[in-house]
């Protein structure tokens, strides 16, 4: 028998260690390079001591960030010595060279193919045809019930707090049969949850004027309505990030409504106050976008809206920021994230206006988290009663922690349609049953803490 393709062979598989920073687009960028690298017949090591080379996804949104990820490459060149930086930061190589010269390749955000390039000058692939097979799936980072799906590249927009424009390119919108087919094999796989997301979610398509391609027979449109709709005829539960606010996000309601889609929207509204909107170069329309969002709840009661908001902006005043605060009481919105603003250099935001001191941001931050932690645990609450479709994420027991008979019952935590994995809160759920991770279970929801929610599994 030939024996040249068993694992025992003389040439030693060559192990890469990566490090992913940044946001879930950064995750989706590191899941397709190691997609391609495992492909090839590379293997990922634990540690960067246990790999014959590094390579650190960097982010470069903020001044904060930036730091992270140049300590990570300091980590990575300490532990390991051969190192290849990519991400966001990657568009700005210089700052990187200033500090470390000693790396071995730097490329920018998105550029998978100069990536891989970088590793085979460095680490040569050992072709192996029997093991460089592809899992046609993918190899995913996020566990396997969920899953990040990158719908376009880059933003038109120009928010004069973000230099993503700058750093990653305008629009460029993948074909909706392209996004169909990896949302098709994911499922396959065995995903439930699709996370769909891109820098401007709702812009999907304008800059390929909708284009259609061909799906199973027929055409869908690259428009953000139609692929939503296709992804929902899937069977996973389809989530939406990052949807800007334009009008036509009211379209895509509906579908929320039917059960097509999970009826919950992450729509970034980031201020208020319009003086604050308008430099921010953002719609200033908050009565518009309050009778919006009430129309959303009117066709869709179950609807959950997060948004993410930034305090102490250039120019906020005290009145903008109060402002800010009657608008969030009106609005009720389930789930919010808060920034303090960073003078991002580069961003046109920094010269607008008079900086607001950092005290100040420091202090409306934390009236902003104390003053709607109050609305989100109203809307939690609200709840509590209801039959819940949950998502579950990790189970414990059965002899894990015991219920109130102390029969050592299982345990798990997972989400309703109404929280995405890792941003939102969770639900705590026992059951008589053993439960396993990705399964959907019907959760009579008994209690609601600040942020999580406690039940009991009543069905499948
Ligand atoms: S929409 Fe988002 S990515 Fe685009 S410029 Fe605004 S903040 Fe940046």
């Amino acid at each position: 028998m030939d024996n040249r393709h068993s694992t025992g062979d003389t040439a030693r598989v060559p192990r890469v260690s990566f490090v992913s920073l940044g946001c879930p687009k950064a995750l989706v960028d590191s899941e397709r390079i190691i997609t391609r690298l495992r492909a090839e017949g590379y293997e990922l090591a634990r540690s960067h001591a246990g790999a014959d080379l590094a390579v650190v996804n960097t982010c470069g949104f903020l001044d904060s960030a930036q730091a992270e990820s140049l300590a990570a490459i300091g980590q990575a060149l300490n532990e390991n010595g051969k190192v290849i930086v990519t991400g966001c930061m990657g568009a700005e190589p210089e700052k990187i060279t200033a500090r470390y010269p000693g790396v071995l390749a730097i490329t920018g955000p998105q550029q998978y193919e100069s990536v891989v390039a970088a590793v085979h000058r460095a680490l040569p692939p050992r072709h192996d045809p029997f093991l460089d097979l592809l899992p046609p799936e993918g190899i995913k980072l996020t566990p396997r019930h969920y899953a990040y799906l990158k719908i376009s590249e880059g933003c038109n927009n120009r928010c004069s707090f973000c230099i993503i424009p700058k750093l990653r390119g305008d629009l460029v919108s993948r074909p909706a049969a392209d996004v169909l087919r990896e949302a098709e094999r994911l499922i396959a796989a065995g995903v439930k949850e699709l996370l769909v997301i891109s820098q401007d979610t709702s812009a999907y398509g304008s800059d390929v004027k909708y284009a259609a391609s061909a799906w199973k027979g027929r055409e869908v449109r690259a428009k953000f309505l139609d692929l939503a709709r296709a992804l929902g005829e899937l069977g996973a539960w389809v989530r939406l990030h990052y949807v800007y606010p334009y009008p036509h996000v009211d379209e895509v309601i509906p579908l929320m409504a039917e059960g097509k889609v999970l009826p919950y929207l992450d729509v970034p509204f980031q201020h208020a106050a319009p003086a604050v909107l308008r430099r921010m170069k953002r719609p200033a329309a908050q009565e518009k976008t309050l009778q919006r969002i009430a129309r959303w709840r009117e066709i869709c009661p179950d609807l959950t809206i997060r948004s993410t908001f930034i305090v102490g902006f250039p120019g906020e005043s005290e009145e903008d920021f109060r402002l800010l605060l009657d608008w969030l009481d009106a609005a009720e919105l389930d789930r919010v994230g808060c920034f303090r603003y960073e003078p991002v250099a580069g961003a046109l935001a920094n010269e607008l206006a008079t900086a607001v001191p950092n005290a100040v941001k420091e202090e409306r931050w934390h009236r902003l988290m104390g003053h709607q932690q109050a609305i989100s645990a109203r809307r939690l609450r609200r709840r509590v009663g209801t039959r819940q479709q949950v998502i579950i994420d990790e189970v414990h027991g059965p002899r894990g922690e015991s219920d109130a008979a102390g029969a050592g019952a299982p345990t798990a935590k997972g989400r309703t349609r109404g929280d995405a994995p890792e941003i939102d809160g969770v639900v705590h759920v026992a059951s008589r049953r053993p439960l396993r991770q990705g399964e959907i279970a019907t959760v009579r929801i008994e209690r609601a803490g600040e942020y999580d929610l406690h039940g009991t599994v009543v069905g499948f």
